[in-house]
């Protein structure tokens, strides 16, 4: 441990502090540099060198100043007061902060994570007497209204409960004494652990429970699973803050870890600022009593964007431990890489593509392995999942280059964002053509059996029409409109509609926003009912002038803002096609 040891800063550039004299110290160690005492890591030790970066300004940190070690790698501190934060990179509770030390936050300024002034109440669902091993229920605590937090022994610790009652305290609190190989384990409801270390499980499985996001262009056509991996690349201004910001909203995650990783400041505030008013739509409670926010703040240098994405996974992990599905959501990991490559280049190291360092690959897949579905440690083999989306914002929109690439070699499902169809106003800009998801077949299979017998013929369907939509795009192109056939016509008016009246969603409107997978399903089927049945007219004589103008197509516009419990509205509108194209060819 620290024995004292403290050492002196040789060299500062920019976040990177150069020390020696921290012999006994390792890699990833945390270290308090200078007079302020900035948090710092150790991530390079050299011939009794040590490189540090900084997750504070260096500002005023010179050479000759100490760096005292901590003994402890970055490390999180988990327990009852973690949901409905607001934490840094480096888990500092930023309402704490800024209550004690001002709007700007003072650098080596620290507050405990979890608030010592909370009372809780300790149920215990063990007995003394009883055999515990890591990841065993202890008891729980009520946390929020909709949040039950589960205290439970500590990964790695085994023992017999020698005692346990119910008990009001803080977190330091001691909630149970185990006896472990002849020692005593006093347990509390805090845990403390190393954040570049995954938390243990008992086994992965494969993830297979669709996670509905309300999102129609994702549910039906680009689904994600619980405990899968998804990512958002798109140039600046497509909306992947608002595909981050909608998931974090709407996705039916038990609980929602939201990453803000150095993105403009401004767009973090809307999340600090609207979330604690939004309500979740299955429990009518506020959102945030499922959510812990990780914001940088602006004034941190770049480093901080890795602690607070290795700080989010670690948190989420802890979640999913005792059971529940957690979605992190990280906005962006572009963010990140770029901090990645500037240490890199600070530390003089041999950069691989576009300067980026050689491990980038490595640590954005170690990041992303972190999802999971999987059996968790402890009695029970409950099941817990661990999501994760991230939002890739290259320069230049440029997909090609290396931090998409390296992400899409790990994700799963890739809503690519397009700037044509956001300069259109075309909203989720996800370009239906290009994206993919290999959850496809999975969800498919569930939502068949429990939304539509015909949700996947549905939608292999709908997907056909846009891309034959695309192909007879570049016919119109080369030879003009007058190339199409009738039938093409037809075509390209339902290909429409299933653009417009389906794929477009306003996140904006109160009814729009969510969409259940019942109403997605009704929506879409409504649209092919409607070609369905313009193709039978034309061919009983309609006129194609008729078919694409009749009144009914305003109200299959309007279908969208039908309410979530009046779907039957979807039969009235479908006799009304039927009607209405009957009149045509009588
Ligand atoms: P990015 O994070 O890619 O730079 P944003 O998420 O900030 O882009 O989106 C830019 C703008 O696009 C938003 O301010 C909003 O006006 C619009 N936008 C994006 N997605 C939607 C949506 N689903 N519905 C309505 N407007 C949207």
């Amino acid at each position: 441990m620290m024995d004292g040891t403290s050492g002196q800063v040789i060299k500062v550039s920019g976040p990177l502090v150069v020390a020696k004299g921290l012999a006994g110290a390792r890699m990833y160690e945390m270290v308090r540099v200078g007079d302020l005492g900035l948090f710092g890591e150790i991530i390079e030790i050299r011939g009794g060198e040590y490189s540090i970066q900084t997750y504070e300004e260096t500002e005023g940190i010179g050479p000759g100043q100490p760096v005292v070690r901590t003994g402890e790698p970055l490390s999180v501190e988990l327990g009852p007061g973690l949901i409905r934060s607001i934490y840094d990179g480096i888990q500092r509770p930023l309402d704490a902060l800024a209550r004690d030390f001002g709007e700007y936050i003072v650098r080596g300024a620290r507050r405990p994570a979890l608030d010592r002034t909370r009372q809780w109440d300790f149920i215990p669902s063990v007995h003394v007497g009883d055999l515990v091993t890591g990841g065993d229920i202890l008891g729980t605590v009520q946390e929020t209204a909709i949040i039950v937090h589960k205290i439970m022994m500590p990964p790695g610790r085994s023992g017999i409960v020698k005692r346990i009652s119910p008990v009001t305290g803080d977190v330091d609190t001691e909630v149970a004494v185990i006896e472990e190989k002849g020692s005593l384990l006093s347990v509390t409801m805090v845990q403390r652990w190393p954040v570049r270390d995954p938390r243990p499980v008992k086994r992965k499985m494969p993830p297979v429970q669709t996670m509905v996001t309300g999102q129609r262009i994702i549910d039906m056509f680009f689904p994600i699973v619980k405990g899968g991996t998804a990512c958002v690349p798109g140039p600046f201004g497509s909306g992947k803050t608002v595909v981050q910001h909608q998931l974090a909203k709407w996705a039916d995650a038990q609980i929602v870890v939201y990453v803000g990783c150095g993105e403009r400041g401004n767009e973090m505030t809307d999340v600090l600022m609207e979330f604690p008013h939004l309500k979740d739509p299955a429990t009518g409670e506020p959102l945030m009593e499922r959510t812990v926010l990780l914001a940088n703040t602006s004034n941190m240098p770049v480093a901080a964007r890795e602690a607070s994405v290795f700080t989010g996974i670690a948190i989420a992990e802890y979640f999913r431990d005792m059971g529940y599905s957690v979605a992190l959501m990280a906005d962006s990991t572009s963010r990140w890489a770029e901090a990645m490559r500037e240490i890199s280049g600070r530390l003089e190291e041999m950069p691989g593509e576009e300067g980026y360092p050689a491990y980038l690959g490595s640590r954005i897949a170690g990041f992303y392995e972190r999802a999971g579905s999987v059996v968790c440690i402890g009695a029970n083999d409950r099941r817990g999942a661990v999501s994760i989306i991230g939002a890739v914002s290259p320069p230049g929109g440029d997909l090609s280059e290396p931090v998409v690439q390296t992400t899409l070699r790990v994700v799963k499902v890739y809503w690519g964002l397009d700037d044509k169809l956001a300069f259109a106003r075309h909203f989720p800009a996800v370009n239906w053509l290009s994206s993919y998801s290999l959850y496809q077949d999975t969800v498919d299979e569930d939502a068949d059996k429990t939304v539509d017998t015909m949700w996947s013929v549905n939608r292999k369907r709908a997907m056909s029409i846009l891309q034959k939509e695309a192909e007879l795009d570049e016919l119109v192109r080369l030879v003009g409109v007058d190339s199409l056939t009738t039938e093409d016509r037809l075509l390209m008016q339902a290909a429409r509609m299933i653009r417009e009246d389906f794929l477009h969603q306003n996140a904006f409107d109160d009814r729009d926003t969510y969409t259940s997978p019942r109403k997605q399903f009704l929506m879409l089927n409504l649209i092919l009912r409607y070609y369905d049945e313009i193709r039978t007219g034309l061919s009983d004589g309609a006129t194609l002038e008729a078919l694409l103008n009749l009144n009914v197509i305003e109200e299959i516009v309007q279908a969208k803002l039908i309410p979530e419990d009046q779907l039957e509205q979807f039969d009235a509108i479908e006799r009304d096609i039927t009607n209405s194209i009957r009149a045509l060819v009588w």
